[in-house]
Formats: structure tokens, C-alpha cells, sequence
């Protein structure tokens, strides 16, 4: 493309929300074959909230609920937000918050959880990939619960407490309403869409491949082995999780309401956060490419 013709487009796109970082993006997306999507945050709405909390021990729900906020306080993930929005509503509501301690050696697990120390007591809150980690065993009575929610497009979050799951909180975060408009839409320009997400596969929505409980690096594995059948590949997201992937892709492009570091590692972003100027982002790369302008 001449300089022109991205200069152009790159100004088109800034009155769009469209920012494009280089010429490069906008020289490569006309190609694309494939859009991979995160799934939380990018196809989602990304605000969950809590619709259910069961215990699967002997601790009270006000125990329960007191471990989870110390644990998940210092998280930034917006699952983490939702659980604390919750426990501490039920504890000032039915209890208190004035048991509610820092957690001690408080580590982030990308893709599957938080652990740390609550009082004495060595606290888990995440997937059961992050359970697995850390050999704690998922029973049949925590499966079913699982299962069941995940049918409905819910994710668990399982809590544990010295080794056994003690409780789970089951989240619901519901679709974008542009995202199936999106997809069908990519399709009749022959582009295919595929959800890469670390939660569990199920989303309230059509899509032509899904891949699940997958971990940041294993994202960027993905797009990579698209890339060696030859397609040129965009990835969508907006967590720390998906900067890996977002490096990879031919054109990574970032939800503006993302994360810093997934906005640095793409090459557009999405400043609306609206998937609907993926369509626009190919589209000024389509018009720049035939010298529209
Ligand atoms: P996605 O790839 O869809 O954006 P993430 O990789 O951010 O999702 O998270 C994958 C899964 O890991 C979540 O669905 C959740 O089960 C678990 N998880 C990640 N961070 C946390 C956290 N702070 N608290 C609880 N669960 C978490
Ligand atoms: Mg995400």
C-alpha cells in the first residue's frame, strides 16, 4: 500500500475508534482467513456476576464467603471482582466483614485462579485446572455441580480450603449482542471464527470451532498452528492472558476496555470494545489493499 493509502485509512480508522498501531496491520488484514476470539471480556460482556454459591464442607457460608474475599481482594480478574462483590454483600448482609484478613504469599495463576494464606489456612479460588495443580481432588457431588452449570454457560469457580474443595461460586457472564451478528458476518466474507478461552467451552453462541481450558502460552500455540496451514490469523482479547496470542497473530487486536499489557502487545485496538470494528479494522485493510483511496 502506498504510504498514502495508510495514512488514510489510519485516519479513517481514528474517527472510528479504529487505532492502528503501523502499516504492517493494515497491509496484513485484508488476508485474514481466520479470527480467533478470546471468550471472557472479548466475546463476553466481560461483567460477571455471581448467581449461585454452594458449599461442599463443613464450613458456614459466612467462613466461606470471608476466605473467598481475602483471597480473591488483590485479584484483578473480573471474576475476582464478582466474587468479592457477592461474598461481601452476603457478609454484610448476614454477617460481617470484620473477619475479612489480607491474604499472605497471594499468587496469580493466569488462566486458572488465585492462592494464597488466609489466616492458617492455605486457600485455592479457580478452575479445576488450578485444583489439578495442586492435586486437590474434585468429587463426584463437584463435578455434577460444575457440569450442570456449564451447561447453562455458567463457569465455576471452585473454592479450596486446606486441600478439599470447600464451596464453589457459579458465574454468569452473558454474550456481547453484536457477537453473533459479528460471526455470521465474517463468514459471508469467508472468514472463519474460532473461541480459544482458559474457561470451559461453553458460550450462548455459534461458533465454527472452540477450544477450552486453554493456558496463555497454549493460546499463542493456536494461532501458530493456524499460521502453518498457511491462513493469516487475527486474534481478539483483552486479558494479560491473551498477550501471548495477540503477539502471534498476524493482526492482533485489543479490546480498548482491555488490560495495558494485551493493548501493547496488539497491533489494533478496538476502542469502542465493540466486535463489530473487527469487521472494520479487515474491511480499511480491504479498501487500503485495492487502492480505494
Ligand atoms: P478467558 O481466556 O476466557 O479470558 P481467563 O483465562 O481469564 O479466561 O480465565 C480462565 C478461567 O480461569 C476463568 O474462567 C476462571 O475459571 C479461572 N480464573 C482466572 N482467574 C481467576 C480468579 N482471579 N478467580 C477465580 N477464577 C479465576
Ligand atoms: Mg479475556
Amino acid at each position: 500500500a502506498t504510504p498514502t493509502a495508510v495514512m488514510v485509512a489510519t485516519g479513517k480508522g481514528a474517527t472510528q475508534g479504529v487505532l492502528i498501531k503501523g502499516g504492517n496491520a493494515l497491509e496484513k488484514a485484508h488476508k485474514v482467513k481466520t479470527v480467533v476470539f478470546d471468550k471472557t471480556g472479548t466475546l463476553t460482556v466481560g461483567k460477571p456476576t455471581v448467581v449461585s454459591a454452594v458449599l461442599f464442607s463443613n464450613y458456614s457460608m459466612e467462613e466461606f464467603c470471608t476466605v473467598a474475599t481475602a483471597a480473591e481482594a488483590n485479584s484483578e480478574h473480573p471474576i475476582a471482582k464478582s466474587i468479592v462483590e457477592h461474598a461481601k454483600g452476603f457478609l454484610n448482609k448476614f454477617g460481617s466483614t470484620e473477619h475479612v484478613v489480607e491474604a499472605k504469599d497471594f499468587e496469580v495463576h493466569t488462566g486458572a485462579g488465585v492462592s494464597g494464606r488466609v489466616g492458617d489456612k492455605m486457600v485455592l479460588v479457580g478452575n479445576k485446572r488450578l485444583m489439578r495443580e495442586y492435586n486437590v481432588q474434585v468429587g463426584p457431588e463437584v463435578e455434577k455441580f460444575v457440569s450442570e452449570n456449564e451447561k447453562l454457560a455458567r463457569t465455576c469457580v471452585l473454592v479450596s480450603i486446606d486441600g478439599k474443595v470447600a464451596g464453589s461460586f457459579a458465574v454468569t457472564d452473558p454474550v456481547k449482542p453484536e457477537a453473533a451478528c459479528v460471526i455470521s458476518y465474517l463468514h459471508s466474507m469467508g472468514i472463519s471464527s474460532i473461541m480459544v478461552t482458559g474457561d470451559n467451552q461453553k458460550v450462548g453462541i455459534d461458533i465454527d470451532k472452540v477450544f477450552a481450558e486453554t493456558d496463555p502460552m497454549g493460546k499463542a500455540d493456536r494461532i501458530k498452528k493456524l499460521q502453518m496451514k498457511g491462513l493469516t490469523v487475527t486474534m481478539v482479547g483483552d486479558g494479560i492472558n491473551d498477550s501471548p496470542a495477540l503477539a502471534a497473530a498476524d493482526v492482533g487486536m485489543a479490546i480498548g476496555a482491555g488490560t495495558n499489557v494485551a493493548i501493547e502487545a496488539a497491533d489494533i485496538v478496538l476502542m469502542k470494545s465493540n466486535l463489530e470494528d473487527v469487521v472494520t479494522a479487515i474491511d480499511l485493510s480491504r479498501k487500503t489493499m485495492s487502492r480505494i483511496w
